[in-house]
Formats: structure tokens, C-alpha cells, sequence
């Protein structure tokens, strides 16, 4: 336990005068400070050897986030009482003896676009504000059979689409690093809550950046697995042929162990992949084989900050250092990504929304005449104005007349995408990049311009559309203080791979260890 070194860092605060101890390897320490600088794997550990009570951690991350959250806004709702009983069964579970899952009494939180019968599944929406999921996503019940702990729902660009959490029918989420910035999105209500330790880890989901995106601008570490790994039963679908779901965390390892949880396949997700997934802690610090970095020269050009080619450039030099090849790559359609990912994520988009029509579930007005009027004036009340524009922009690509010009065209982009990526796959193992152009934007300096919002997606989108696994994880931060995210994309079902290679890169630079100040600040000042 070498923490209160980071506590007394980044604080200013001795931690052994706050606290309540605790018997950790042995001897006892003052806990109480310092339960949220522990990560997922580490909180399991001491629960599972009886040095620290899954109530205790709940209750210290409960009490963070009444603290904390009124400032950041990342939860749209938590569950205080379901916690904590939660968490005592977890501790009866410990006291008797009996086996205990790799999550056992860790306190989570999830993006509110999964579906659990807790409380409610509202996709950060008007349209479904008072929406209860009658079952669980797989993911859920994943994490709950894991011991996992659920502490709430997170905010997120209504119906996960956006780039900043400024799309939320319930206000947007703030920036733990600056609260002036914007976290990303759309998972973003995610992202500031691990951040900013309101939780030990969470799952995002990401259909063109909205795990890595956010995780970038968070300072955190986000995993968007291969399509079809992770099951995408219970994910509100906003694209399902570019949606998944995957863990956002404080570090590696973590999402290694998340990704242990939720990965695999299921019966009830027809895109599921059928095979077994692999164990990601294994090997996970061992060092990578002779690995091949490729490095895209489509993502190193206009448009990306000094500060961030400054930073992917140093991570480069740590690689090449550690042993890893450096070969210079092209993907040379990534230049249509953004246009091809606009026509086909709105396309899905106009088709799975159709649903909420005010009849069958969902919000329905009180303003209807005749039965068209009540679809239209549902729809109209009930989705914001990013959610219409998709909507709109999804309907009239994929309209007789316009579906060969659009949609069709896109998927065609789709396939060259991809076939971009397997001939870069022939020369090297993985492709390094930035996440992000840049680090984290004012609130509000981009949510008058789509076009703008929509290239913040430029390094992300190809991921997904090519259906391959994609990480960021912290790489540095910015002379303001902002972290700055860099991006693994790598084969199909390479992600034990990335993971060892993230690992390595955070083994030599710690990033994550740092907590951001200004939340603590605003936080011991209320
Ligand atoms: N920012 C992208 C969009 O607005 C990606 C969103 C996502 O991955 N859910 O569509």
C-alpha cells in the first residue's frame, strides 16, 4: 500500500489523519482516504482477504459522489440503498467462506443505455425518462453473477450519440479535470465518474468512438472490443451493426478483468461470437512477443494538436526502446470515415428508433387529435435535437431514390475501410495512433456546429466501422493540465495483445495514478 504517497501528491493531505483502519499485508492503515484511489482489481483483493468490507468501499464511493457528483453530474441516478445491501451480502458471502466472483463487492456504475431491472434505463432521454427495463442486459447480469456491485446510471449523449455528454436531455456531465471542459461522450457520464473516483470502474459503449473518445478526454483507460465479443443483449441500440459494449477504467488491468467478465458468447445475441473468450489477465504482464507497431500516416496529418503528436511521438520512442518494431503504414480511406460513418450510424439509427412511437413504450403526449398527430407529437416532445437530425439525415439515406447514392455507397466505403486495415494487419501486429485530435473542449464550443462535433470522432469511427477492437489509454497530459489519450487498433480478437502492450506503456509512466485536483478541491471546499 504505497498510496498515501498519491494521496499527499495530489491532494496535500495526509491521509493517516482521515480514516478509519484498516488491517492491509498484516498491519493496520488508515483506509478511509484512500478506498477511491484503489483500482477494481485492488478493492477485490482486499475484500476478498478480508482486509477492507465491501459496505465500507460502497459507502466511501457513495459518499464521494454526494460530495462530488452535484458539481460533475456523470450519474443520472445512483442506488444508495440497493448498494449497500448489495454490498453486505457480498460481506456475508466473505465471512462464511464461500466462493466469490472476480468482481466480488466492487462498486461499478453503468452507462444508462443498459438495460437493468434497477431502477431506470432512460438512454439520458426524455422519450424514456420513466422507462424500467423489465430484464436485465447480459452484461448486467454478468457483472451481478461477478459480485459486482451497482452504485447507478450514468449520463451519456441522448441515445448515445454525440461527442460530448452536452446532448443529454438531463444536462450535460462536466470534465473532473476542468470543469469548465466537456468529458467527452457519449459515454461520458462514465468516463468522469472513474475519473473522478465516484466508482472503481464502469462499462461505456461505443459505436464510433464513444468508449475511447471519452477515456481519452477522461484521462482513463476504455476498451471497445471486437464486434460480437461482448454481448450487445439489453444495449439500447442506437447502430447495432457498430455497437458495443465494453469496460472503462482506471487502469490496464482492470479493464482486462472486466473484459474477462463480460466477454464470451450468448444465446440471446445473434451476433454474438460463438467461441469461448480468452483469459486477459493472462499473460497480461508478461512482456509482448517482438511486436510490429504500425503507424498510420492518415492520422498523424492537419487537425491534430502539437501537444498530442508530441505525446503519441514519446510513446513511440518508449516502444521502440522496449523493443518493438516501428513500421509506417496507410489506411488511405480513413479520409471518408467520418462521411461513411454519418450515413450508415443515422441510417440504423432512423430504424431502431422507430420504436418509440409513443404507443407501445416510451413517453406519449397529451397533445394528440388523431393518430398521426400522436406519433409525431410523441417523437417531437420526446427526442432532442441531435437525436431528430439523425433521424432525419438516417430516414432520407435510406429513402427509395437516394439508398444507392447514400447508404449503399457508405457500405461500399465500409468494405474498403476494412480491407485497409487487413492490408496494414499483413505488416504489423498493431496500429498506434491518437485518440483524439485534441484534449477536452470549452462546454458549449461546439454544440452550435455538428460538423465540427462530428470530427471529433475522426480517429475512432474506422474502428467500428471495420467491426475491430480499439483501446485508449492515458498517455499524458497538456501544459493546461488536460489528459491526452492514445489509441490501440488492432485484428479481430486481438485485444489480449493491445492489452499487454497498454500494459507495458503503463508500467513505465503511471499516468492513471494521478487524481484529478480540482474536484477535490471544489469537493473539501463544500
Ligand atoms: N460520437 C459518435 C456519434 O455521435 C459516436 C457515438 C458513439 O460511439 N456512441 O455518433
Amino acid at each position: 500500500m504505497k498510496r498515501s504517497r498519491y494521496w499527499q501528491q495530489f491532494t496535500g493531505k495526509n491521509d493517516r489523519n482521515i480514516g478509519i483502519n484498516a488491517k492491509v499485508s498484516g498491519r493496520v492503515v488508515h483506509l478511509a482516504g484512500l478506498i477511491h484511489e484503489l483500482s477494481a482489481s485492488e478493492l477485490a483483493r482486499l475484500i476478498a482477504e478480508k482486509k477492507l468490507s465491501s459496505r465500507e468501499a460502497t459507502r466511501a464511493y457513495l459518499d464521494r459522489i454526494a460530495q462530488i457528483d452535484p458539481t460533475l453530474r456523470a450519474f443520472n441516478e445512483t442506488y444508495e440503498t440497493e448498494a449497500l445491501d448489495a454490498a453486505d451480502a457480498i460481506d456475508r458471502k466473505v465471512s462464511r467462506g464461500n466462493a466469490l466472483g472476480p468482481l466480488a463487492g466492487v462498486p461499478m456504475a453503468l452507462k444508462d443505455n443498459l438495460c437493468s431491472i434497477q431502477g431506470r434505463t432512460t438512454c439520458s432521454s426524455r422519450m424514456l425518462q420513466n422507462f424500467r427495463s423489465p430484464y436485465d442486459a447480459t452484461v448486467v447480469s454478468r457483472l451481478a453473477s461477478a459480485g459486482a456491485v451497482i452504485l447507478g446510471k450514468t449520463n451519456l449523449d441522448e441515445f448515445a450519440m454525440g461527442s460530448s455528454t452536452e446532448n443529454s436531455a438531463f444536462g450535460p456531465t462536466r470534465n473532473p479535470w476542468k470543469t469548465t471542459c466537456v468529458p467527452g461522450g457519449s459515454s461520458g457520464g462514465s468516463a468522469a465518474a472513474v475519473a473522478a473516483r465516484l466508482c472503481a470502474a464502469a462499462l461505456g459503449s461505443d459505436t464510433g468512438g464513444s468508449i475511447r473518445q471519452p477515456a481519452a478526454l477522461c484521462g482513463i483507460v476504455g476498451l471497445k472490443p471486437t464486434y460480437g465479443l461482448v454481448s450487445r443483449y439489453g444495449l439500447v441500440a442506437f447502430a447495432s451493426s457498430l455497437d458495443q459494449i465494453g469496460p472503462m477504467t482506471q487502469d490496464v488491468r482492470d479493464a482486462a478483468l472486466l473484459l474477462n467478465v463480460i466477454a464470451g458468447p450468448d444465446p440471446k445475441d445473434s451476433t454474438s461470437w460463438p467461441a469461448a473468450a480468452a483469459d486477459y489477465l493472462k499473460d497480461l504482464e508478461s512482456r509482448p512477443p517482438h511486436v510490429r507497431i504500425g503507424l498510420p500516416k492518415e492520422f498523424f496529418g492537419d487537425g491534430l494538436s502539437n501537444e498530442v503528436a508530441g505525446a503519441i511521438a514519446a510513446a513511440v520512442e518508449y516502444f521502440k526502446q522496449h523493443g518493438a518494431e516501428i513500421i509506417p503504414v496507410s489506411l488511405p480511406h480513413t479520409r471518408y470515415g467520418i462521411a461513411a460513418y454519418y450515413v450508415i450510424a443515422p441510417a440504423e439509427a432512423s430504424s431502431n428508433l422507430a420504436r418509440y412511437d409513443g404507443v407501445h413504450y416510451g413517453h406519449r403526449t397529451n397533445n394528440a387529435r388523431d393518430l398521426f398527430e400522436l406519433y409525431s407529437a410523441s417523437r417531437a416532445e420526446g427526442f432532442g435535437p441531435e437525436v431528430q437530425r439523425r433521424i432525419m439525415l438516417g430516414t432520407y439515406a435510406l429513402s427509395s431514390g437516394y439508398y444507392d447514392a447514400y447508404y449503399l455507397r457508405a457500405q461500399k466505403v465500409r468494405q474498403l475501410i476494412k480491407e485497409d486495415f487487413d492490408r496494414a494487419f499483413e505488416s504489423c501486429d498493431v496500429i498506434l495512433s491518437p485518440t483524439t485530435p485534441d484534449v477536452a473542449f470549452d462546454l458549449g464550443a461546439k454544440s452550435g456546429d455538428p460538423l465540427a462535433m462530428y470530427l471529433c470522432d475522426v480517429f475512432t469511427v474506422t474502428c467500428n466501422i471495420a467491426g475491430i477492437p480499439g483501446m485508449s489509454i492515458p498517455c499524458g497530459f497538456s501544459a493546461s493540465g488536460l489528459p491526452i489519450g492514445m489509441q490501440f487498433l488492432g485484428p479481430v480478437f486481438s485485444e489480449s495483445l493491445m492489452l499487454r502492450l497498454a500494459r507495458l506503456y503503463e508500467a513505465g509512466h503511471e499516468w492513471n495514478k494521478r487524481i484529478p485536483r480540482p474536484i477535490l478541491e471544489t469537493a473539501s471546499a463544500a
